[in-house]
């Protein structure tokens, strides 16, 4: 059996080596070589040190097809991986003019007198390489020829680097886009046993799943069977996993629900004790929001829940803040607040203290207030304060889409 070309990433800066930035590029370019018929097989951070990267770079130049790196090609001191890929590849510097002439006028706005010097030294490309101008930033990529194929050489900072891999994969290898089917209230070994068994013994299809705290994502990828065939499976494992899918296109929950209030034309609200925010949060991470999102209320405090939503004081004194009657009244408080159709609450024990018995760490009740009236229901989520916090949160936006769903 052929196996797939072999890749490896190098991210390159001492600010990774050191735990001072998170090393983002590495996972995202991974992620995008997971469409691309290379099989990623290392994946390495390095320090702004020369001659270390000039050593790992001669080695997996030697044994990858593709080798990709990012960082170290601004124009300071510590910026070495022009200089690195030359010594790992024997390939000399040479100054590219049309590159020199776009620097000009970025020299032009500098005052050090040897600005001008290293800030050209980032029209250097490596001898016989492809440049990557950029559309962001200064910093040019580089595509050099290996003996086994590509040395990519592409900046460090995310926003200028995305742009040039996406250049760099869909003009050289494109592939089929992987189908995304996500779920929420099913464990991760549930969601891979039923797509495994969709999947059965067809061919040319690769699986992955992805689990984060209430979010399973199954991923499906063209490794031949080609797109019909991919879009015809992810629809069986998509019935397979009932109700606890919420989208077939690797959208996430707060798009899913805001998608399914425009399409109804109703405007969403929340009250949030627990969630602290990040209900409203998770819905205004997503862009556009603002048409069906009417805004929320986070009422920590009793005296709040009574204040701003109307929750009876007394109501809080006799059956607790934790409540049934407690979610009850804040959904319908806050729908009234906003006038928005649909609206949900939470109010629990996120711990790692205030449990009891009888309203144990964890125990969260979610009120929701629709047209045809208000509901409540509780449930228990394990994990810290964190696990229990996030996990609210998808389950108070999962009973929104129930909500949504339902024929009127
Ligand atoms: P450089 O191109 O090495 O000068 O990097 C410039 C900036 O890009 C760094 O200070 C980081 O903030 C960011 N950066 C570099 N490499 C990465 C990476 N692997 N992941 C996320 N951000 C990065
Ligand atoms: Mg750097």
């Amino acid at each position: 059996m052929a196996t797939d070309p072999s890749a490896a990433i190098v991210t390159v800066g001492t600010e990774l080596v050191t735990g001072q930035r998170l090393d983002t590029n590495g996972a995202e370019i991974a992620s995008a070589l997971l469409t691309s018929r290379f099989a990623v097989v290392e994946m390495l951070s390095v320090a702004d040190d020369a001659a270390r990267l000039a050593d790992h770079l001669a080695r997996l130049c030697a044994e990858c097809t593709l080798v990709i790196v990012t960082g170290g090609l601004g124009p300071t001191h510590d910026d070495i991986t022009r200089d690195a890929a030359s010594r790992a590849l024997g390939r000399v510097l040479v100054r590219d003019a049309a590159i020199e002439a776009t620097l000009t006028r970025i020299v032009a706005l500098h005052h050090e007198p040897d600005a001008a010097t290293q800030i050209m030294t980032q029209a250097d490309v490596l001898e016989g390489a492809t440049v990557i101008m950029p559309t962001t930033g200064t910093a040019p990529g580089q595509i050099v020829p290996t003996p086994g194929g590509s040395l990519v050489l592409l900046p460090g900072p995310p926003a200028e680097m995305r742009p040039m891999l996406s250049t760099f994969l869909s003009q050289r290898h494109p592939g089929t886009p992987p189908v995304r089917l996500r779920s929420t209230g099913i464990p991760e070994s549930d969601a891979q046993i039923a797509a495994q068994r969709v999947i059965g013994d067809a061919r040319g299809v690769g699986l992955t799943v992805l689990a984060a705290p209430a979010d399973v994502e199954v991923v499906l990828f063209d490794e031949g069977a080609g797109p019909r065939e991919l879009a015809r499976l992810g629809a069986s494992i998509c019935t397979e996993l009932g109700d606890a899918c919420y989208s077939t296109d690797g959208s996430s929950l707060p798009e899913t629900v805001l998608a399914l209030a425009r399409t109804r034309g109703v405007m969403l609200a929340c009250a949030e004790s627990c969630t602290g925010g990040k209900i409203a949060s998770a819905l205004t991470d997503v862009a556009g929001s603002s048409d069906v999102f009417e805004g929320g209320v986070v009422a920590y405090s009793n005296r709040l829940k009574t204040t701003a939503l109307g929750v009876a004081a007394p109501l809080i004194d006799q059956y607790g803040a934790v409540s049934e009657q407690a979610a009850r009244a804040m959904a319908a408080g806050v729908a009234n607040l906003t006038g928005a159709q649909y609206a949900v609450a939470t109010t629990g024990i996120a711990g790692p203290t205030g449990g009891a018995a009888d309203k144990p760490v964890g125990l969260v009740w979610f009120g929701l207030s629709t047209p045809t009236g208000i509901t409540a229901r509780s449930q228990g989520f394990s994990g810290d304060r964190q696990g229990v916090r996030t996990r609210a949160t998808m389950f108070a936006l999962d009973l929104l889409r129930h909500a949504l769903s339902e024929r009127e």
